[in-house]
């Protein structure tokens, strides 16, 4: 072996340029992020050969000052954090200082800047990361970066380049993911000197409409959800819209596209019941949250995040979708019945930490007074509850009826008692599932029909490896060939889920994090996962004496006032806040 030596710089930059810059699209989109982080309302794209030959970017935002053009260049140099609580709650696009590093290290870079005060521009030209001196050059205000023969120097790095359609296609996406998120924003795409895309500032159903067609827009609805400090809103497509392939699913955190497992999962929960788990789901979804609750430094190309509270927002997602979703289905009925859209899921934040508390009647405006009288009184009047003398009224009471195919009305002694049925049911099943796997094994019931799935090798050998981590929490999954799995046990309190969706997404869990972290640290992330799937799905119809079992089991079950991820699974509107509602003195 030679001795230790420290690498050169531009060593240490192309190596990082295999992760941050491996194709054209990734160096568009560094360079795209980095002209909204300049607060850019025009962004203007030329691409040559696939952007192999040219990706030429030109925003009109803040600029840069002539000395600083240099150290733009500089590997952790940004201007966009100072220190570690700045990282900790990072709103810009980049924050690492290494993607012009890494550029300027594998292509020819031309950087031009002029800011408002500047008489003219500044431009300096970069190759194997020496910079040259500023010079002035005919800019208005803005940057323009130039891109040109992108792994001239990296000849095993170009091989790896596809043709130029390919690469060509990539950066379309790439181009098309960020114009997605920034309707405010006005974009070009040209390719070879011709004009693909010309976006101008619009409005964001406008700006989708145009970037992913006529149909899609067509086949969506609005959603705008708010709970504590999670905001989702943008387009879900209903089911009829649904692909094959994963092409329409656009999902952005604070305005940062990404690829995230915990909100693919969330989504494909969503979906669940109305579409058949080969077809895909189309949507475009903006996540809001203060940003100290992500963490977006993850993966070099922040393509990833990670939630601190995972659970809370997986939760948020699947109900406000779920609840989009269902609402249209059920159409006329409680979506029609309450004005505005949505009211009920609307007021989600409203409830948030209130179990037990009447928030209802305080947030309803006389208008939707009657129709929700409308709906209890005949859910009363079709299915009368037993009603025994008050000392042995159970304390959630007996159920009434079923509500918009998600909640469970039910009657106490202190009034009505509404029950969100998913969100109970799986905090009842959850905790049985802690219980038993403490307890030792899992309760198995072995499947008639083996469920059998095409599975991609990762899987297999996950399955293979693991058999006894998989065996601990109630699963037989075997081998039956290089890309098959068939399940022949599930968890007995699981055997209603969808088995192939459950067992795709247990092996996800323990390809990610490991056999042993699964059990042990994220033992609970485990079990939560598994019991969404058992988890009644919304609009399923449930008997009377169903939801009477339910809430029993909620009485019977700690924690039950909430769901696994803290919100509440019931709450009471007591019988003098409807006097009040009716102004009716007792
Ligand atoms: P990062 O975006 O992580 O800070 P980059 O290497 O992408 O790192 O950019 C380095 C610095 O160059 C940025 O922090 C910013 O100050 C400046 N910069 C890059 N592109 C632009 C632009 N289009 N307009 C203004 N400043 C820019
Ligand atoms: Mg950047």
């Amino acid at each position: 072996m030679s001795p230790i030596r420290v690498l050169p710089d531009t060593l240490i930059n192309q190596i990082a340029a295999g992760e941050v810059v491996d194709r054209p699209a990734s160096a568009l989109k560094e360079l795209l992020e980095n002209s909204l982080d300049a607060a850019a309302t025009d962004i203007r794209v030329e691409l040559g050969e696939g952007g192999m030959r040219l990706i030429r970017v030109a925003d009109n935002g803040i600029g840069i000052a002539r000395d600083e053009l240099s150290l733009a260049l500089a590997r952790h140099a940004t201007s966009k954090i100072a220190n570690l609580a700045d990282l900790e709650r990072v709103a810009s696009l980049g924050f690492r200082g290494e993607a012009l590093a890494s550029i300027a290290s594998v292509a020819r870079v031309t950087f031009a800047s002029r800011q408002a005060h500047d008489s003219h521009g500044w431009q300096i030209d970069a190759e194997d990361a020496e910079a040259s001196e500023p010079v002035p050059c005919s800019q208005v205000q803005g940057t323009t970066v130039a891109i040109r023969d992108l792994y001239f120097n990296t000849p095993a790095r170009r091989k790896f380049l596809k043709s130029e359609a390919t690469e060509y296609g990539h950066c379309e996406e790439t181009f098309r993911r960020i114009a997605l998120a920034r309707a405010d924003v006005a974009f070009s795409l040209s390719h070879n000197g011709r004009v693909r895309w010309h976006l101008p500032r619009q409005s964001r159903e406008t700006r989708a409409q145009q970037l992913l067609g006529e149909d899609f827009y067509q086949a969506t609805l609005p959603i705008d959800e708010q709970a504590a400090d999670l905001r989702l809103s943008g387009l879900v497509a209903q089911p009829a819209y649904s692909r094959t392939t994963r092409d329409a699913q656009y999902v952005y955190v604070n305005g940062r596209y990404v690829r995230d497992r915990l909100l693919a999962h969330a989504l494909r929960q969503a979906y669940q019941d109305v579409l058949h788990h080969d077809r895909q789901p189309a949507y475009i979804l903006d996540l809001t949250l203060d940003p100290g609750g992500v963490d977006v430094n993850v993966h070099p190309t922040k393509i990833e995040v990670r939630f601190r509270d995972a659970r809370a927002v997986h939760q948020f997602i699947v109900h406000s979708v779920g609840r989009r979703l269902g609402d249209q289905r059920a159409g006329a009925t409680v979506a029609a019945g309450l004005p505005g859209d949505a009211p009920v899921s609307r007021d989600t934040a409203a409830f948030l930490g209130l179990p037990g508390r009447a928030q209802w009647p305080l947030g309803l405006s006389a208008a939707q007074t009657p129709n929700l009288y409308d709906v209890i009184s005949s859910a009363a009047a079709t299915s009368a509850p037993p009603t025994p003398a008050d000392g042995e009224i159970p304390p959630l009471g007996y159920a009434l009826a079923q509500l918009g195919g998600i909640y469970i009305l039910a009657q106490n002694s202190a009034g009505l008692v509404v029950v969100d049925m998913h969100a109970a049911h799986e905090r009842i099943v959850y905790e049985r599932l802690k219980r038993t796997l403490d307890d030792g094994l899992i309760p198995v019931q072995s499947l008639l029909m083996p469920v059998t799935f095409n599975a991609d090798a990762l899987d297999v050998a996950t399955a293979q490896e693991h058999g006894d981590t998989l065996h601990r929490v109630g699963f037989e999954i075997s081998v039956i060939g290089p890309s098959a799995l068939a399940v022949r046990a599930v968890p007995t309190l699981l055997r209603d889920a969808d088995v192939r969706q459950l067992a795709q997404d247990v092996l996800a869990e323990m390809r990610e994090y490991g056999a042993e972290r699964v059990l042990a640290e994220r033992r609970n992330e485990l079990l939560s996962t598994m019991a969404c799937h058992a988890a009644v799905r919304a609009n399923r119809a449930l008997t009377l004496a169903e939801m009477n079992a339910l809430l029993r089991d909620m009485e019977a079950t700690e924690r039950s006032d909430q769901c696994n991820h803290g919100r509440p699974t019931w709450f009471q509107l007591p019988l003098s806040d409807l006097d009040a509602m009716f102004m009716r003195g007792r």
